[in-house]
Order: C-alpha cells, then structure tokens, then sequence
C-alpha cells in the first residue's frame, strides 16, 4: 500500500461535449480551482474533453501523470454519453462493481416520488474498485472519490448545483485532513474609476518589500471596465498571523490608494453604495439615459435594496427628460442633451420628483454613432443632488458601447459613494 501523500499539484477535466460548443462554459473548474487554492492546493494542468470514453481516457492518463490530485466533473449522468466512471476506470485498469447500498438509496429516491426508477439509472450505482461514493444531495449521480498509486482521483457530477456541495463535502472529508498544513488566506481591495497603469503605479512599490516578508505577500491584478482589484494572498503558519500580514498590506495599499479604494473587505461597489444609503437611512433615486437602467439594476442586484431605492426613470429622449423629470426645453438647444446643466437638471428633477434625499442624472453618448468634435462618443455627464448642494462630472470613456454604459454606471455609483462618505 502506498501511504497518502498531500497534494500538492492538482489537474482537473471538465467533461462533456456542450462544453466544446460556444454554448456552454465550463465554470466548474474555476470553482474547483477556487477550493483546491484555499487548502494551498494549485492547479497544474486542465483541460475540457467531450463525452468520449477513449479521449477521456487518455485525458486521465496524461492528468496522473502531471498531478497527485485529479478532478473531473460531469459525464456521471444514467445516459450512454455519460462514460466518466467507465473512461476512469480503464485509464486506473480498475474493474467496476455494481453497488448494491447505492442502487437501494436510487431506487428510494425514485420511490419517493411515487416513481420507479428506469433500467438505465443502474448505472449510477457502478463504483470503481475502492471507490469511496459521495452521496449526491441535489441529485441521482453520485460522485467517487478514489486513492490509486499515492494519488487521489475525484469524480463530481456536472451540473453546478450538485458540483459544488459535493466537492465541499469530499474536500472537507478526504482532502482537507491530508492538505493539514498551512492555508491560503485572501483579501481583495478594489478600486473605481482609475485605470489599471495609476493604480500600478501606485502599488508596484511596494510589492517587492511584500515578497521579503514572513509570511510573503502574493499579488495579482485583475482589471474589468471602470473598477480594478487587487488579489492578496498569505499562506501563513497560523491564522492570527495570516490575518496580521493581510492587515498590513491592505494598510499600505489604502495609504497609497486613498479614497479610489472602495472595499478591502469582498464587498462590490453596489454593496457599499447601498450600505452607505442605510447608514444614513437615506433613499436614492435615479434619472438614467446613456446607461439606460444600467445602474438602477445594479443597485438592485443587492438583496434588500428596498431599504434605500426608490424609483429610476429612464429618461432617453428630451421629451422623456422634460415630461418626467421637468428638464427646461431651452437646455437642450443652448446646451445639448448631453451637457454639465442637463445632468444637473435631470438629478434636481427626480431628487425634487421622487422626493428623495439624494439623486443622480446620468446623460452621455455610447456610441458608436452620435458623437462630435466637441462631444466624442463616451462623453458623460453625471450629476448627483442632495439636500447640500450638488456636483457634476464630466467624462471621456473609450470602448463600444457597452463598455461605455459600464464605466459611466460604474462612475455614477463611485460620485454616490463619495458623496455619501462625505468626500
Ligand atoms: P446528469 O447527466 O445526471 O445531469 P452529469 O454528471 O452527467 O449529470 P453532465 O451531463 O455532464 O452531468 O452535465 C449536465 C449539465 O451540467 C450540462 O448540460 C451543463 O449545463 C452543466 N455542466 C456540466 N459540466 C459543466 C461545467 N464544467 N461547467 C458548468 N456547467 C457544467
Ligand atoms: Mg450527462
């Protein structure tokens, strides 16, 4: 017998043929490669294989050779498709066997629900010699979990919503007690409305002082439309210094990146902005054109946003503007639609309107057509009003169009969160 060894280096297969069509992405292994990090686990190698007995095998082969832990996911279903357990099997040269504990628990489930279960879900009850089943809480395919040569082999099925609770469990179970040793721990700061080169600017200093140290800072940047994170990870001897090293560094970055900072604790900006609003049991409403509802619908991605969001009208033609927001008709043609008074006007008529106490007016072009020498495409105004006065920004984005109605979303919430914060 070979002893268990701790993984170190782990692979993953996602398996299914829709998974190699534009259709499908293959998200479970960004969520295994999640969980294997935490336990200080890194992925090697992945790779997406179609529902294929021998191409899986192969896939298998290469993956034992390359890792100590491997991961596959889906291709555990009744169907003939389905060949995991049987590509698995011959790439170990290990028999299957019918379970028989498994079969009774498939058939109760059918029974449950006044069912018989069909001939072809036997085969989710076969198990690879050795196999340790894992019970499936959301679902019929039950997952494997195998230790072959000094090496781990875990079977999960699919679908995401039987995926993730199984893999928890079998971590948990069976790899967690091997892993033992340090963990990774992680902090995220994020950043609105500076570009990726200021804020590295900013933060490269220090990154070299971070690497010296015990325990030694990783970092990572991740950049997406109008907002930039800053990935920091410690695997640290103890939780209690993990938790002291991220502090520092997260300390140092604030010093450095000031108020564009707007979380260092996983919130998003929608998040803080809405928490702000509570804070002060404020409510906000919204006059949107250029974003079209965009920032409205953020806000309200956050569950119990109805502490804080009364209303948002999108207001994208001039008589909208004047109609439901009493915009003056002279504006546009001394001003333009898009212009600093405009978005004033709108963030003053939906604060006045809705009866709120605070506001904000968002109006710009997108783009691709409509812009001018003056007013290129990505030019935006937006305006927030509350009971202290008010304040415009006027802004140039560059990308298309949707990139353009992220960024000025992206900046309609960053001037709420100044203003709320009081800066
Ligand atoms: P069953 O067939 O019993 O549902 P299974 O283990 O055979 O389970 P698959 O047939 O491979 O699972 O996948 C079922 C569905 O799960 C796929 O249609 C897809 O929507 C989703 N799925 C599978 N693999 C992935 C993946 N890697 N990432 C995201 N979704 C996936
Ligand atoms: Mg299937």
């Amino acid at each position: 017998m070979h002893p268990p060894t701790i993984p170190r280096r782990a692979a993953i297969l996602a398996v299914g043929s829709e998974l190699l069509t534009p259709f499908r992405t293959d998200t479970n292994s960004l969520a295994v490669t999640a969980a294997l990090n935490d336990l200080g686990i890194q992925v090697a190698w992945k790779a997406i294989v179609g529902d294929d007995r021998d191409a899986l095998a192969d896939a298998v082969r290469h993956a034992m050779a390359r890792a100590d832990l491997v991961v596959l996911t889906g291709g555990l279903g009744p169907t003939d498709d389905d060949v995991t357990r049987e590509a698995v099997a011959g790439a170990l040269g290990l028999p299957l066997r019918e379970d028989q504990a498994i079969l009774e628990r498939l058939r109760a489930r059918f029974a449950a629900r006044g069912l018989e279960m069909p001939g072809i879900n036997r085969r989710q009850a076969s198990v690879i010699a050795g196999a340790v089943a894992l019970a499936n809480t959301n679902g019929t395919a039950p997952g494997q979990w195998i230790a072959h040569a000094g090496k781990h082999v875990l079977l999960l099925p699919g679908p995401p919503r039987e995926m993730r609770p199984m893999l928890a469990a079998a971590l948990s179970v069976h790899v967690a007690p091997l892993a033992g040793g340090p963990r990774v721990m992680r902090r995220v700061v994020k950043t609105a409305g500076r570009p990726e080169s200021w804020v590295e600017e900013r933060a490269r200093p220090l990154y070299a002082a971070w690497r010296e140290r015990v325990p030694p800072v990783e970092e990572s940047t991740l950049a997406s439309p109008g907002q930039v994170e800053l990935h920091l990870s410690v695997v640290p001897a103890s939780e209690a210094e993990g938790r002291a090293a991220l502090d520092r560094a997260v300390g140092e970055l604030l010093a450095v990146l000031g108020e564009d900072v707007f979380s260092a604790d996983g919130r998003s900006l929608e998040e803080v902005v809405g928490d702000e609003l509570r804070r002060r049991a404020w409510r906000v409403a919204l006059a949107e054109s250029c974003t079209g509802g965009l920032t409205c619908s953020r806000l309200t991605d956050v569950a119990g946003s109805s502490d804080y969001v009364e209303r948002a009208v999108v207001t994208y033609s001039n008589r909208a503007k004047s109609e439901l927001l009493g915009v003056p008709e002279g504006l546009f043609a001394a001003d333009g639609a898009v212009s600093e008074k405009v978005a004033r006007a709108m963030a003053a008529g939906a604060r006045a309107r809705a009866g709120v106490d605070i506001a904000v007016g968002i109006t710009g072009i997108a783009g691709p057509g409509g812009g001018s020498e003056a007013k290129p495409v990505g030019t935006v105004f937006i305006a927030v009003a509350w009971g202290g006065g008010d304040r415009v920004e006027h802004f140039r984005f560059t990308g298309d169009r949707l990139a353009v109605k992220l960024q000025a979303s992206q900046a309609a919430l960053t001037m709420l969160r100044k203003t709320l914060q009081g800066t």
